[in-house]
């Protein structure tokens, strides 16, 4: 069998941690190791980098899942606030159109004051049935959140 000086061995050590050698190649080196206290220590220490970097790896993955996180949690504030205005802009535009368009009508003396207030009423009504709704919409987001933390 031909001699390999150390410095051979410490290339073929790193393809022996990598599961990279072929089996002759593995008992060569390990025959080596066993007899070599340079190249046993040197492969400790190879073994040592290995694991920082396998911690690096999973300290990275990690951070990938926090990342992921995040963006779910921001994609879903985006959601909740876009419902918001939605709602406060329907709310808003539905009140100053039915005030505009019944401008006359509440202008007019001549209607009786029971039709106003029974006309004032019911578009009183129809305002807080559309905050009921936005309400109720963003509760169940609110909702969704939760059984999303659950699963
Ligand atoms: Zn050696």
């Amino acid at each position: 069998m031909m001699l390999r000086s150390c410095e051979e061995y410490r290339v073929l050590l790193m393809g022996y941690l990598d599961g990279e050698l072929d089996a002759t190649q593995r008992a060569e080196v390990e025959k080596h190791i066993h007899s070599c206290a340079d190249c046993s220590a040197e492969r400790g220490s190879y073994e040592n980098l290995n694991r920082m970097v396998q911690a690096m790896n999973t300290y990275t993955e990690s951070e990938r899942a926090l990342d992921r996180y995040w963006q779910q949690t921001w994609n879903r504030a985006e959601r909740g606030i876009g419902w918001f205005l939605f709602g406060a802009g329907a709310i808003l535009l539905t009140g100053y159109g039915v005030f505009e368009a019944s401008r006359e009508f509440w202008t007019d003396p001549t209607v009786p004051l029971i039709v106003r207030i029974g006309a004032g009423a019911g578009g009183l009504g129809v305002l807080v049935l559309l905050v009921s709704l936005v309400r109720e919409r963003l509760m169940l987001r609110k909702k969704e959140r939760y059984t999303e933390v659950e699963r």
